[in-house]
Parts: C-alpha cells; sequence; structure tokens
C-alpha cells in the first residue's frame, strides 16, 4: 500500500517548501489509492510550539490537502524510541558515549591539523579485541548508531536518480542525545518504519541524511521506503527563498489575498510538470501525479507567474464565494460590508485583479471616500473641464432610474453640449468619483455606486 507522510517541526508556520513537499506527498497518495499521514517532528523541545502546530494545520487544510492520520507526536513517541534504542543496543548496533564536547572538539581540531575529515573516531564504540576506557562519574552517555564501517549505501532518488555513499565517509551518529530525546534522523526511521511509509518526498537538505537513516532501516530489518528528494526553491533573487526575503509562510499568501486554488497550482507546477499544462485542479493533479517529471534542478519562484495562475481562478470561482472573500479583506482594513452589498460588483472588477486583495482595492470606493491624489486632481480635473463635469452632474441628478443606459445617456448629452471627447470627461470623473484616473467602463462603474454619493463627489470641487 503506497502511505506518505509529512512531517514538519512546530517551529513556525508552514512553510511553502513544506507546503510543496506536503502537496506532492499527498498527491502521490492521492493517486495510488494511498493514504496521506501527518507527522509531527515536536522533538526540538525548545523551539516547538503548539500555536506552529495549529498554524501549520490551517494551512494543509487551507490548501485541501486532508490527511488520513495524524497529527501524530514525535514527543508522545518517546517510549517507543527508547525500546527501539534499547533493542540496538542489545544487539550491538548501537552503544554509549561517554565522550565530552571538550574531548569531542579536541578530536576535531586534531583530525583538522591532519587535514583529514571530522568524522568521531568511534572511541566508545565496542569492537572485537579493544578495551573500553571506564565510563567517567557523572557524564551522562549519549547513544551512537554502530554505522557499518566498509560498503556502500546506495538507492535510486525518485528524483535524483542513482545515490551511493561510501560508509567510510559517514561517522557513528548519535541517536539519542544526553537526556534521552532521540535525535531526528533515528525517530524519523523508527517513525517511517512504525507507520508502514513507502515513499519519503521531503527537502534537498535531507539527502545527507538518507544514508544513516538507510543502514538504521537496515539495522532494524526494517523495509526500506523509496526516498524522494525535492530540489530547493529559489527567490526570484536566485537566492534561497526565505523570511528576509518575502513572504515564505502559505498563510501569508492566504492573508494577501491569494487562492487556495491558485496556490496550489502554482505549487504543483514548482518542480513538477505535465506536458505544457499549466493551469490544471487539484484532482487533475491527482489523477497525472505518479513520481515522474519530478524536476531536478531548483525551482524559481515567481511571484508574477504565481499572479497570472492566481488570477485565473480570481476570474473563474462561484461570485459569491470571490464576494466573501473580498468581505474579509475589506474587514481586515477595517470596511464593514455585507456579501450582498459586495457581490454584484465583483464581476465588473475580477478580470482585472491577480488576487483578492487587488479586488477588494478596487471595491473599497464604494464603501469609503478614496481621496484622489493632489496630482490626478491638477492633471485631469483643470478648469476648463470643471463646467462640462457641473453639467455631468445636473444631468445625472435629473436620472430617474439609475441604470447604465441613463449614465450613458447623461454622459452623452454632456459630451455633445460641451464639445468634449469621452475621455476629456470620463478621465476626470473617475478621479473625483473613484480616486484613479483609470476605470472599466464609467457608466458601468457609476452604476454601482448610489446616484447620490455620485453627485456628492463631482459636487466637492
Ligand atoms: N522534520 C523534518 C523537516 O522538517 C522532516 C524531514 C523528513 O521529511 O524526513 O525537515
Amino acid at each position: 500500500k503506497i502511505r506518505t507522510r509529512i512531517a514538519p517541526s512546530p517551529t513556525g508556520f508552514l512553510h511553502l517548501g513544506t507546503a510543496r513537499t506536503a502537496l506532492y506527498s499527498w498527491a502521490y497518495a492521492r493517486h495510488h489509492g494511498g493514504e496521506f499521514v501527518l507527522r509531527i517532528e515536536d522533538t526540538d523541545v525548545a523551539r516547538s510550539t503548539q500555536d506552529s502546530v495549529d498554524q501549520i494545520i490551517a494551512a494543509m487544510n487551507w490548501l485541501g490537502l486532508s490527511y488520513d492520520e495524524g497529527p501524530i507526536y514525535q514527543m508522545q513517541r518517546l517510549d517507543r524510541y527508547q525500546a527501539v534504542i534499547d533493542q540496538l543496543i542489545a544487539a550491538g548496533r548501537a552503544y554509549r558515549c561517554y565522550a565530552t564536547p571538550e574531548e569531542l572538539t579536541e578530536m576535531r581540531e586534531a583530525q583538522k591539523a591532519r587535514s583529514e575529515k571530522t568524522l568521531y573516531d568511534r572511541r566508545w564504540r565496542p569492537e572485537p579485541g579493544k578495551v573500553l576506557p571506564t565510563p567517567p562519574e557523572g557524564v551522562k552517555p549519549v547513544v551512537r548508531f554502530a554505522n557499518p564501517i566498509e560498503g556502500d549505501v546506495t538507492w535510486d532518488d525518485v528524483v535524483k536518480g542513482p545515490i551511493t555513499i561510501n560508509n567510510r565517509e559517514i561517522d557513528d551518529l548519535i541517536i539519542a542525545r544526553t537526556d534521552g530525546v532521540p535525535t531526528y534522523n533515528f525517530a524519523v526511521v523508527v517513525d517511517d518504519w512504525d507507520m508502514r511509509i513507502s515513499h519519503v518526498f521531503r527537502g534537498d537538505e535531507h539527502v545527507n541524511n538518507t544514508p544513516w537513516q538507510i543502514n538504521i532501516f537496515n539495522a532494524l530489518g526494517a523495509p526500506l521506503p523509496s526516498f524522494g528528494h525535492l530540489p530547493i526553491i529559489l527567490g526570484d533573487d536566485g537566492l534561497k527563498l526565505s523570511k528576509r526575503r518575502g513572504a515564505v509562510s502559505v498563510m501569508d499568501y492566504a492573508a494577501n489575498g491569494y487562492l487556495p486554488e491558485g496556490m496550489l497550482n502554482y505549487l504543483a507546477r514548482l518542480g513538477w510538470s505535465h506536458g505544457d499544462d499549466e493551469l490544471f485542479s487539484a484532482e487533475q493533479m491527482v489523477s497525472w501525479f505518479d513520481g515522474t517529471h519530478l524536476s531536478k534542478s531548483p525551482a524559481q519562484w515567481d511571484p508574477a507567474k504565481l499572479d497570472w495562475v492566481n488570477g485565473h481562478y480570481v476570474k473563474q470561482i462561484d461570485e459569491g464565494r470571490l464576494a466573501a472573500l473580498v468581505v474579509a479583506q475589506l474587514a481586515g482594513k477595517g470596511i464593514s460590508v455585507t456579501v450582498a452589498q459586495v457581490q454584484p460588483k465583483v464581476g465588473l472588477f475580477k478580470d482585472r485583479c491577480a488576487t483578492v486583495a487587488a479586488l477588494a482595492d478596487w471595491l473599497a470606493m464604494y464603501f469609503v471616500n478614496v481621496a484622489p491624489s493632489a496630482e490626478d486632481l491638477a492633471t485631469h480635473v483643470t478648469e476648463a473641464v470643471r463646467p462640462a463635469i457641473a453639467a455631468l452632474a445636473a444631468r445625472l441628478g435629473a436620472v430617474a432610474e439609475w441604470n447604465k443606459a441613463n449614465i450613458q445617456q447623461a454622459l452623452k448629452e454632456t459630451l455633445t453640449a460641451a464639445g468634449l471627447k469621452m475621455p476629456q470627461l470620463a478621465v476626470p470623473v473617475r478621479v473625483l468619483v473613484c480616486g484613479r484616473a483609470q476605470t472599466p467602463s464609467l457608466d458601468a462603474v457609476l452604476e454601482h455606486f448610489d446616484q447620490k454619493k455620485v453627485l456628492e463627489r463631482l459636487q466637492s470641487l
């Protein structure tokens, strides 16, 4: 059975890279009718918080990445890790190491001085014919895995292809700290084994950990999962995507008016392709995502492309839902309105918006006065055009039924009487009423205002 997992450390929000890994793991499980597990790797007790777990779960829910098991917390499995450690020690595959940090520093300095790789020298590893030192008083030991000394570790990475590491290049990994808490590389193996994970997708930064993990799987007699290491995501400046260089949290994008459909679609393409398809739903992705066509090279975060993808969904989703999202965005700006007030207006603007936030920016003018810039006033609302604006206000004031056709009629009559062309009048009207010089068709924009409001703003000169 195909079983995948996402195993975030709850030390912050759901990072874009982790979200992409979660998406691929989820899609792979769904594609095969398998199962997807959420595991919380909270052994870094000092930095792990429940708030972070809640945020991670909120982001998974927002993206629609449903999991079949979890959240499973590593800190609730300490007894199990201890039992496996005891079992490894009893089998001679792990041992206690009493070397102090000072001793180890000294060892590494000496290795460096000899231009050697800094690897633990196995001083506490029981070996035939070797006499171990007496454990020093008062030093709490760590537990180390007795890594094979010879031979290669090889796996066929789902993303990178075959990888081989010689055991001479890796040392005896610490699997439990002095306080008994297991380290990442050990807990992850016990968990992936116990949770019967068949495919591990994770970030590239873990590729160096995999040889250790494979050796531990083998020492436990556990079946090996397949591994796929996804390349890093670079920012548009070519550097690793990081908080310092813009939003890296999925929920920040939600707050900034991106849609889960857009985010999921964009993340999917960041390291995976299906022919020339750029726009597709989660369902389509699931039907296509078979673990092939994963990119080996780093992905580049491209805000313009994200906007293009997201804009597609802004146009496409149900207008009631879009209106509700606009209401939430406006509430964030302190503008309190109802879906009923917003919904009739979204259709006129949504085609030009990449995000719900951009749409809310447009619609705000219907609910609060958007003051024109001094520059727009000076450029467009000239002395010469003011009489025509006053004439238009008079005609609009006389309109009995406030609709597009009648507004258009008033505009036309005013143009003819003043001998002006449409833009000469429409631009200053936009500036006064909407607070900006460019809008969709003026009659359609004005129709959505209260007649009284339009007159007020035209007469505000
Ligand atoms: N907790 C690890 C991380 O956040 C999980 C790595 C893995 O998937 O094995 O990177």
